[in-house]
């Protein structure tokens, strides 16, 4: 059940802007999967109807009713900066459907939507809704994407663009603005209503502890700690880690100016407008942990009740205490995966560390260097294996290899058995940025085959697809640099 707050100041009753001369971009079959909607032979509705009410057209098909859209605000720290209230994600939500809320993006203006025109563009859409199915189909927590409608509509960015309506869904879209929005108003009352809300229906678990505010925070801490420990394992960085972009419920939200790894560059900084790098690959824990902070603050106001404020301190205090002990955790048993280390031996850190060094002094792709490394045969000549010319300090990588062969030693299984385990943590197919900059430039011409054929692609990341072999392969030198910002 989709949370409705009590009073208009937040949670306005709103009904979408039609979008004018709607046609599908592009539709993701999975998505439609997990809330029942039968699809036809080109892999849409067969309900046709489905086209006008993910458009915002209109609140009906033949089956489902939205007859209440809402759009909610929120407020957030940017870049570091109390920013107030902020918007509503630019987001109607249209209803719940099967366990899921589904909602709009850029289905036009609310009240909430300050001086911006509510909608969005189609490039920032595809990206959005591709890596949305990407991040899903990599096994990592993520809103879905189920629908992109286009039209002619012109819009205004740094050019004149075209609009579209990026349909999403996800059990809760609810975020960590949405704590401080808020606590921001001394409003406790609705903070308790919006708390309770998330227990009973997302944390039951929290309910029957003794502090079951103070559980609910570990419990979102958590989440979001594994969360960044799983995107850095795939060399996904988020780019825009505002408070107002995390997600309650530990998933990736708001799909803007992110981007994967092709070189590994610990800083690498995705988003064009982080001049400072805040946002760079590196950063995400720490940022994740200091917007974490943000939600103690305003959460503060919960537990205080019960045991006065300073005591409420002290106790998300030590609960946040946790956050690096379980992302640390976390990434460490990713990245031994990563390599092939099944088992936990001492040594293991500072050889992972070692060769994640020497692929940032190489610049070495993140992804088919790890979709590699499974493929290498501990007992045939390790030093002369291939992964090497990757390097540029060739004596110390060939020494990295001879300790890495050692270490493999003590693994039980067999080369083959590794490899398999290896291809299910080390993705073939990831959202690289010049992939999803071709798709948009051929949908910018009306041609959506390529999001089409990137969905399909990316729907099986672990799966060797060598009819599509090249999708793998890193930038060609001029493809490299596609610069993303926050413009949407
Ligand atoms: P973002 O940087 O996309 O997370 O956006 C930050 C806030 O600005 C969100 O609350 C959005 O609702 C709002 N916003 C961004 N672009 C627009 C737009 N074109 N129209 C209305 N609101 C917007
Ligand atoms: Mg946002």
């Amino acid at each position: 059940m989709a949370f409705t707050f009590s009073g208009d100041d937040v949670c306005q009753a709103t009904q979408p802007t039609p979008l004018p001369e709607p046609y599908w971009v592009a539709f993701s079959p999975s998505s439609a999967k997990l809330i029942g909607i039968e699809l036809d032979k080109n892999q849409l509705p067969t309900d046709t109807t489905w086209l006008a009410v993910l458009s915002g057209n209109q609140l009906s098909t033949g089956t489902h009713q939205f007859p209440n859209p809402i759009a909610t605000a929120y407020s957030g720290h940017q870049f570091g900066v109390w920013a107030g209230q902020l918007g509503d994600g630019r987001a109607i939500l249209l209803g719940d459907i099967a366990g899921q809320e589904l909602q709009l993006k850029g289905a036009g203006i609310t009240r909430f939507s300050r001086m911006g025109d509510g909608r969005a563009v189609l490039r920032s859409s595809i990206r959005e809704f591709l890596c949305s199915e990407a991040m899903h189909a990599l096994g990592i927590p993520t809103t879905r994407a189920l629908s992109i409608i286009g039209s002619d509509l012109p819009i205004r960015r740094e050019t004149l663009e075209t609009a579209a309506v990026c349909a999403r869904l996800a059990p809760s879209f609810m975020r960590v603005g949405h704590f401080e929005h808020f606590a921001s108003l001394d409003d406790v009352g609705r903070l308790k209503e919006f708390a309770d809300y998330l227990i009973q229906n997302h944390y039951p678990e929290s309910q029957n502890t003794e502090n079951p505010y103070l559980s609910l925070f570990k419990e979102i801490c958590s989440r979001n700690a594994n969360l960044v420990a799983q995107w850095q394992s795939v060399g996904f960085c988020h780019g825009v880690l505002n408070s107002d972009n995390i997600s309650v419920l530990g998933l990736t939200i708001d799909y803007g100016p992110f981007g994967f790894l092709d070189q590994f560059q610990i800083d690498h900084i995705c988003n064009h407008s982080d001049q400072g790098g805040r946002y760079a690959y590196h950063r995400q824990p720490q940022i994740m942990h200091w917007n974490m902070a943000c939600l103690a603050s305003a959460m503060i106001p919960l537990l205080a009740n019960d045991s006065g404020k300073e005591k409420a301190q002290e106790q998300l205090r030590g609960a946040l205490e946790q956050f690096p002990v379980v992302y640390a955790h976390k990434w460490q048993s990713l990245f031994r995966k990563k390599l092939g280390l099944f088992t936990v031996q001492e040594g293991d850190i500072p050889l992972i560390e070692r060769l994640l060094q020497a692929m940032h002094d190489s610049k070495v792709d993140f992804t088919s260097f790890f979709r590699n490394l499974g493929k290498l045969q501990v007992n045939s000549a390790i030093s002369k294996n291939p992964l090497r010319d990757e390097f540029l300090d060739r004596e110390s990588i060939d020494r990295w290899f001879v300790d890495y062969a050692e270490r493999l030693q003590l693994e039980s299984s067999s080369d083959i058995a590794r490899q398999k385990e290896m291809d299910r943590i080390n993705p073939k197919y990831v959202l690289r940025n010049h992939l999803a900059q071709s798709a948009i430039e051929m949908a910018q011409n009306k041609d959506f085959s390529e999001v089409i054929k990137l969905l399909k692609i990316l729907s099986h990341p672990y799966e060797e697809q060598d009819e599509y072999h090249s999708y793998s392969l890193a930038p060609p030198p001029n493809a490299q640099s596609v610069e993303v910002s926050c413009s949407s």
